[in-house]
C-alpha cells in the first residue's frame, strides 16, 4: 500500500464497488462528463463550460457549441457573437466565449488542432487549470489522473482520507495515498456520490451505501463530532421551533399581551409629539 496510509488501510476498493453499486440502478443525477468522455477536444471545452454550471445548461449550450463548431480549427476562427449566442446557458458566458476561443487558437497555433496527452502541455494551454487538465486526461483519453472539484474535495475529507484545505492540496495528497489503478474511477463516482446524497449541506448519511467507510457518517452514528466542522448536523425547523419553546419566559407576543391585560386600559388616540399639537392648532 502507499506511504502515508492508515493502519488498517482505506479500503478503496470497498469505497468505489459501493458508489458503482449504488448508483447503477435508481433515478440519480450523472455528472455532465460521464456521458460526454469521447472527444478530448469536447471534453475540454465541455469543462471549461461546466465550471460553476448546471449540468443540464452545459450539456444544453455543449450540443449546440459542437453541432455549429466541432473542432479547434472551426471554433478558433468562430465569430465571438454566434459563439456567446450558443453558449449563453452557462454562466459567465461572456468570459467563457473568449477562454474557449483563445484555447481553440492556441490548440491550432502550438500543437496542429490536436488536444496534447500530457499535464504539462495541457496546463499550457490558456484557462486551463490543474481540474481542466486532469479531466482531459482521465474522460478524453483515459490516462490515469486525479480531477479534484469541490465534491471530490469535500468527499475525500469527509472520507477522513485526507486532511486538506484546497482541492489542489486534495489532489496532491490522493495522488500520494490512492493506487493508481483506482485515479480513473475516482472522480466520476464522488461526484456523482456528491451531486447526490453526500451534498455540500446536509449529508444523507442514513441512506449512505459507504457510510462504515466514512469518518464522518461512523461519527454522527456514534453521536461524536465529525471531523470537518461543516458537517455537523443542521437543526431542523421542528427542533429550531422546539428550542424557541424552551426559552425561559414567554413568547414575546404573548409577553405584550400579558402586559397589556395587566396594565391600565390604553386610550385609543395616542398623545401627540408638542410639535404636532402646536401646528395642529393653527
Ligand atoms: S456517510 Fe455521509 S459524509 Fe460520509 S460519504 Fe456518506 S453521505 Fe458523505
Amino acid at each position: 500500500m502507499s506511504k502515508g496510509s492508515r493502519s488498517p488501510p482505506f479500503d478503496w476498493e470497498g469505497l468505489l464497488d459501493g458508489l458503482a453499486r449504488f448508483y447503477h440502478t435508481g433515478d440519480w443525477r450523472r455528472p455532465y462528463l460521464r456521458d460526454h468522455a469521447e472527444d478530448p477536444f469536447q471534453v475540454l471545452i465541455g469543462t471549461i463550460l461546466s465550471q460553476r454550471t448546471r449540468d443540464e445548461a452545459t450539456d444544453v449550450a455543449s450540443a449546440r457549441l459542437f453541432a455549429r463548431f466541432p473542432d479547434p480549427v472551426a471554433l478558433a476562427d468562430a465569430p465571438p457573437k454566434e459563439v456567446l449566442a450558443l453558449i449563453r446557458p452557462v454562466g459567465f458566458y461572456r468570459t467563457k466565449t473568449r477562454a474557449i476561443r483563445a484555447c481553440a487558437r492556441a490548440l491550432v497555433e502550438e500543437f496542429g488542432g490536436k488536444v496534447p496527452r500530457s499535464l504539462e502541455e495541457l496546463r499550457r494551454l490558456p484557462w486551463v487549470g490543474a481540474k481542466t487538465a486532469n479531466c482531459v486526461l482521465v474522460f478524453g483519453f483515459g490516462i490515469p489522473a486525479v480531477p479534484v472539484d469541490t465534491h471530490v474535495h469535500r468527499i475525500a475529507n469527509r472520507l477522513g482520507v485526507v486532511s486538506t484545505r484546497t482541492p489542489e492540496e486534495t489532489e496532491q495528497r490522493l495522488r500520494e495515498v490512492l493506487d493508481p489503478r483506482f485515479w480513473i474511477p475516482l472522480n466520476p463516482l464522488l461526484v456523482q456520490h456528491g451531486q447526490n446524497l453526500c451534498r455540500p449541506r446536509g449529508p444523507k448519511c442514513d441512506i449512505c451505501p459507504v457510510r462504515a467507510l466514512c469518518a464522518t457518517g461512523r461519527a454522527l452514528s456514534e453521536g461524536r463530532p465529525p471531523p470537518r466542522a461543516d458537517d455537523r448536523p443542521r437543526p431542523r425547523r421542528a427542533a429550531r421551533g422546539a428550542r424557541r419553546e424552551a426559552r425561559p419566559g414567554p413568547p414575546r407576543r404573548a409577553a405584550r399581551r400579558a402586559r397589556r391585560s395587566a396594565g391600565p386600559p390604553r386610550s385609543r388616540t395616542r398623545a401627540r409629539p408638542a410639535r404636532h399639537r402646536r401646528a395642529g392648532s393653527r
